[in-house]
């Protein structure tokens, strides 16, 4: 069927984050049967852009002769990082205002600099983060990029052009807000509506309607983003399990406690109340951080399906708190891993955040088994499909899903003798024992360097954009390079 373009990418171990079904009696080809979590000396065949089988390299190769081989006998193979939450807005702004909490630090940074954005910057910024991000195996970033629309032309379709070009697959999203804005809720939908064109004519993006927080938006305009989300405009709403009419959201819930204090004197509800109340969620929704939660929160959580972003190195780089993953995962919340901001990580390295988020539970429940390697790797993958209701297209390594997967070099030092290959990968290697990265079956990554994009020249152009843009924003007692 696919002779011609097919590829078998090899590993002594293929870690397929595949759920193991109980009934299942075969193993794991492309007959039908289930895909084992484990394959030693395995081989996933891709062409067309799609996982075609997963098996033995000695049975896949024998069937398949013509395949090119990549990969070798003691790599280890897995799917791509599903990252649930980041913001490609902050690319040129990353190692500074680190010694802020969330609000002080949105008044201090985010607000003086969302003015100054544009295109060209949303673009370079993305390329960067992007970058980082492929590096780490990232080979599916959920974006919310915030900026403050209507004083030049729509900005944001310069994520999309950046992550086709990355090959990065992309879940794009505006942080709508009109609280504190003087152009109005118009100008707002008209950058949702550039974006969502954008990702609609896009080879690997779709839309999602972003919402910066409940205490952002006016009534008026949270009735107007749920509309939106929930019943869709212009078609290309196909971005996940709910069907085509809706986009879905991509919203930050509960990050802090002064969040819930400020919404519940305003409401009289938490933001998770709130919203439920005003029916944000009958739209596949995916939150950022769920950090503050009581019992009736988390319930809501559950019972609506709501997605939960985990974002462990900004949680601690802002002193936000640890958000309650184990007692969420119990309700059966969809909790993935994301990386956050650039200004607010301030690395794009999923690698950091998978580790840290088995680190922070371990330290916080002062148990080494609050969060295991395996568990810590399935969040990063299969659980943040899930989160973003993207499961029957990502997240695993099954035939009939996109051919995203990252090949660790099992001949690096870090990796040269692999007890667990779980523990392997989320406490023993890094970034740099990733060899190659895959998106929709073209690599992004071989050895180890990003091939899609020119770093050097990237690096190159994005200079001057950051330095006029915190120049503009005056942030010379932040910034070394707006002096
Ligand atoms: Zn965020």
């Amino acid at each position: 069927m696919t002779a011609m373009t097919a590829t078998l990418i090899r590993g002594g171990w293929v870690l397929t984050a595949a759920t193991p079904r109980p009934a299942a009696s075969g193993a794991g080809t492309a007959d039908g049967a289930a895909t084992p979590a484990v394959v030693r000396h395995g081989a996933v065949l891709i062409a067309d852009g799609v996982v075609q089988a997963v098996g033995t390299f000695a049975e896949l190769s024998a069937a398949h002769p013509e395949a090119r081989v990549h990969g070798g006998p003691n790599d280890i193979v897995t799917p791509g990082f599903v990252n649930t939450h980041g913001h490609f807005s902050e690319g040129l702004i990353t190692g500074i205002a680190s010694q802020y909490t969330l609000w002080e630090w949105i008044s201090a940074l985010i607000n003086p600099v969302s003015p100054h954005l544009d295109r060209e910057m949303a673009y370079t910024g993305t390329l960067l983060a992007g970058m980082q991000m492929l590096q780490s195996g990232i080979t599916t970033a959920n974006d919310m990029f915030v900026t403050d629309p209507g004083i030049r032309e729509p900005i944001t379709p310069g994520v999309v052009e950046a992550l086709d070009e990355l090959n990065l697959r992309g879940v794009v999203s505006f942080g709508a807000g009109d609280m504190g804005s003087t152009r109005g809720i118009d100008a707002e939908f008209d950058e949702h509506e550039a974006l969502r064109e954008a990702a609609a004519a896009s080879r690997l993006s779709t839309f999602r309607v972003g919402i910066g927080a409940v205490g952002g938006q006016s009534d008026a305009m949270f009735e107007r983003s749920i509309e939106l989300a929930v019943n869709g405009v212009g078609g290309g709403g196909h971005g996940t399990d709910a069907g085509p009419a809706g986009f879905g959201v991509h919203i930050h819930l509960q990050e802090i406690r002064e969040e819930v204090t400020a919404t519940m004197q305003r409401k009289g509800l938490t933001a998770i109340g709130y919203s439920e109340k005003a029916g944000l969620f009958e739209a596949p929704t995916l939150a950022a951080h769920c950090v503050w939660l009581d019992r009736a929160d988390r319930d809501i959580l559950a019972r609506n399906r709501v997605g939960v972003a985990h974002n462990p190195v900004s949680n601690m780089i802002l002193a936000s708190g640890v958000a309650p993953v184990a007692e969420l995962r119990q309700l059966g919340v969809d909790v993935g891993i994301g990386v956050d901001g650039p200004a607010s990580n301030d690395s794009q390295d999923m690698m950091q955040a998978v580790k840290s988020a088995a680190l922070l539970a371990r330290v916080h429940h002062q148990q080494a088994t609050a969060m295991s390697a395996e568990e810590a790797f399935e969040l990063a993958t299969i659980g943040g499909a899930r989160a973003l209701r993207m499961q029957d297209t990502i997240g695993s390594l099954e035939p009939g899903k996109a051919a995203d997967l990252i090949v660790f070099d099992g001949d690096a030092p870090a990796l040269a003798n692999v007890h667990d290959p779980f523990q392997a990968i989320v406490f023993a290697a890094g970034a740099r024992d990733i060899a190659s990265v895959w998106v929709d079956g073209r690599p992004s990554v071989m050895a180890g360097e990003v091939v899609t994009v020119d770093a050097r020249d990237t690096v190159e152009r994005s200079r001057p954009l950051a330095r006029r843009l915190v120049r503009a924003a005056g942030l010379g007692h932040l910034s070394e390079l707006a002096r």
